[in-house]
């Protein structure tokens, strides 16, 4: 249980965090051309190797920190109201408190998604000094297993540890879907963010194009019982994804390479994690007629899309402006193209 100082704290800097985020969706509603949310990815290691996963490696070195500072005011200068960090594993970055910082020191949103496997008391202490408003932490299951090491059992105590030492706000996501031995797990994690005091929200697991994988029927029937927990225990859900369990196609315009930007670790803006390849341009040479491009091109990977971030970022604009520009084709080769290393320039 936080003591009663901390938790003053906490309710304060969320006060506060909320005015911020109620003035950049004003913002954001106003004006179309400034990204919203842009992901960058500070190392691509990760010291887990989780099954599913296509976005992680076991040996690159931190991007140097000066780099990754240029990227941030790119993005600033952008317009980009919520820098989050993803990779890999963000907490394997030596400078990570100097890069949210930097993000704080333009007036911006700034987000992390972690394993929490480095987390310690002094480390959250840390983060709480550089200023992180957001920590996403994932949770695949309660006892590890061969497909995924990010078990409740070992996080458990990095949980207590959030619980009370972050001034920041922590949402556990719990999954379903994509080889996840026993789909009952998402239930008893999100009731335990729930208890420790965070948000929790389910995730479906896609396929490694970003693209839905329909559920089983014990799994729909997990994904039902989470929606209908509703707001008694505080378990969101993406409206998205009733159609994602069942399998059917969503008609939405993504806006990625518009509103959301993925910054892979050699600079190069991907429409999200699961399309690199496009339009694969240097952040530096990123500017607003590319975003006001990308605004108006159509995502041929829309339909059976499971990436809840990039659908988040979308929807403001949902009755905006028909997409009218043909995008590349997103094929497995663009995937491919990124795995081994190559870009299209
Ligand atoms: S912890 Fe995250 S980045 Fe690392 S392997 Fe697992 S899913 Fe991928
Ligand atoms: S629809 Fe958009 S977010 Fe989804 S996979 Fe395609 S480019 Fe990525």
């Amino acid at each position: 249980m936080p003591g009663f100082g901390i938790r003053r704290r906490r309710d304060f800097r969320a006060l506060i965090r909320r005015v911020r985020e109620w003035t950049m969706i004003a913002k954001g509603v106003a004006h179309t051309s400034h990204p919203v949310l842009a992901h960058i990815i500070p190392t691509r290691r990760c010291n887990l190797a989780c099954e599913y996963c296509n976005e992680y490696d076991s040996f690159s070195p931190p991007v140097p920190t000066q780099t990754l500072l240029n990227r941030i005011d790119h993005l600033a200068a952008l317009g980009t109201s919520i820098i989050s960090f993803s990779g890999g594993e963000p907490l394997l970055h030596p400078d990570l408190d100097v890069l949210i910082r930097r993000i704080r020191s333009h007036g911006r949103i700034a987000g992390m998604i972690t394993n929490g496997f480095a987390l310690n008391v002094e480390r959250i202490q840390r983060l709480n000094a550089a200023g992180l408003d957001h920590m996403q932490i994932s949770i695949d299951n309660v006892m590890p297993d061969k497909v995924s090491m990010k078990s409740l059992k070992t996080l458990d105590p990095r949980l207590v540890m959030l619980s009370d030492h972050a001034l920041f706000h922590v949402n556990i996501n719990s999954v379903v879907g994509g080889g996840i031995r026993n789909p009952a797990d998402a239930l008893t994690v999100s009731n335990r963010a729930v208890e420790l005091g965070f948000s929790s929200t389910v995730g479906i697991i896609h396929d490694h194009e970003g693209q839905l994988q329909p559920l089983s029927d014990e799994e729909q029937g997990i994904y039902i019982q989470l929606k209908n927990k509703g707001k008694k225990n505080y378990a969101r859900l993406n409206f998205f994804q009733d159609n994602v369990a069942r399998g059917v196609e969503n008609h939405w315009k993504c806006r990625a390479g518009a509103r959301y930007l993925y910054v892979c670790e050699d600079g190069l803006v991907h429409y999200c994690s699961q399309q690199r390849g496009f339009p694969a341009i240097p952040l530096e040479k990123y500017t607003v007629e590319d975003i006001r491009r990308e605004f108006l091109t159509v995502k041929g990977c829309a339909p059976k899309c499971t990436i809840a971030c990039v659908h988040y970022t979308s929807y403001m604009d949902f009755w905006r402006a028909p997409q009218t520009i043909s995008a590349p084709p997103q094929t497995s080769e663009a995937n491919q193209l990124v795995q081994i290393g190559g870009v299209r320039k």
